[in-house]
């Protein structure tokens, strides 16, 4: 076997080989990380920009800020003030606890960042949000449509909250991380701009690990993988994903699966999904509502106690 050959033995068994010098190497064909993708920015504007030097400097975010996949900068609303106490927050109109942030730095915010006021705003490359406990529930589906949006500014609030008037000057939406009250928008931010970075084209080392996840997109039993491996996985379409277990094979007693350990492709993607229709009944039966059930599935469900109409 010549060097070659033997090469594209090696490659063959994997999708990605991320090599240090931020090479891509995919099965077939070579990307550069960095240069040839498209690039995204994020905008924080925090009154704490130091709070994200923990969550942004590790793993798969620090990997895609140093290849040049995003960009991400915070600006101190306090720079945006005029006083000599660099006062961002002032009582609410009508009584009530805590202060409330005030428009106009996080306007001059906003606008120093070059992004018009939401009436004039032309182009949709750029989005303002506004993180909030009354907003819009986050979501993979809402990660994915921010991963393809070139720029995302994120207002994050303190105290009370942010003075209405910038949710309706400048912020396209509110978002809410979850039905809970947090003491700031910082942690929210962080946690958007993860979902969202680890969706953007050569973020993870191997692309197909956010298809196959909770939630992922996609639905169907895919048997092959596109390098011709004999795929063992299933798309989480909706669902939770499926559990996952690594060596050793038993641990206190427990053993792992026995279609984990047969080898048998078709046996583990089987067993997969049925472990994710039962994770999802036991932990969040609501997302059954909006999946499209194969027989086998539905047969898999009943077993498990699943009523059709199940409201929760
Ligand atoms: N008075 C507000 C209410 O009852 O909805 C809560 C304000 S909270 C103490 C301060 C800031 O934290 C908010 O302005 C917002 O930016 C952020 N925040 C709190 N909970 C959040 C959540 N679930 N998702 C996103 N941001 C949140």
């Amino acid at each position: 076997m010549d060097w070659l050959s033997e090469a594209s033995g090696i490659l063959r068994g994997y999708r990605n080989w991320i090599l240090s010098n931020g090479l891509v190497i995919q099965a077939g064909n070579t990307v550069t990380i960095g240069g040839n993708h498209r690039s995204m920015r994020f905008d924080i504007i925090t009154i704490f920009p130091d709070f994200f030097t923990g969550p942004f400097n590790h793993g798969i975010l620090k990997r895609a800020q140093t290849s040049g996949l995003v960009e991400i900068a915070t600006h101190d609303l306090r720079s945006f003030t005029h006083d000599r106490h660099r006062t961002v927050d002032d009582r609410p109109f009508g009584g009530g606890e805590g202060m409330v942030l005030k428009a106009q730095p996080i306007y001059d915010a906003v606008q120093s960042l070059d992004i018009e006021p939401k009436s004039q705003r032309q182009s949709k490359k750029a989005t303002v949000i506004l993180l909030s406990a009354q907003g819009q529930r986050f979501t993979q589906t809402l990660a994915q449509q921010l991963a393809v949006t070139e720029r995302v500014v994120l207002v994050c609030g303190r105290y009370e909250g942010v003075d209405e008037r910038v949710n309706e000057l400048l912020c396209d939406r509110e978002i809410s991380i979850g039905d809970y009250v947090l003491s700031g928008g910082e942690l929210a931010a962080a946690v958007i701009v993860d979902a969202v970075v680890r969706l953007l084209p050569g973020a993870l080392g191997n692309p197909d690990s956010s298809r196959f996840e909770s939630f992922g997109v996609e639905d169907q039993e895919e048997t092959v993988s596109s390098d011709g491996m004999p795929r063992s996985t299933y798309g989480a379409g909706g669902l939770l994903d499926y559990p996952h277990y690594t060596r050793p094979a038993e641990f206190m007693g427990l053993t792992i699966p026995e279609a984990l350990a047969g080898g048998n492709h078709d046996a583990i993607r089987r067993w997969r999904r049925r472990m994710a229709l039962k994770k999802t009944l036991e932990n969040r039966p609501d997302l059954l509502q909006n999946i499209e059930f194969s027989d086998e599935d539905r047969e898999i469900l009943a077993e498990f106690g699943w009523r059709e109409s199940w409201d929760g």
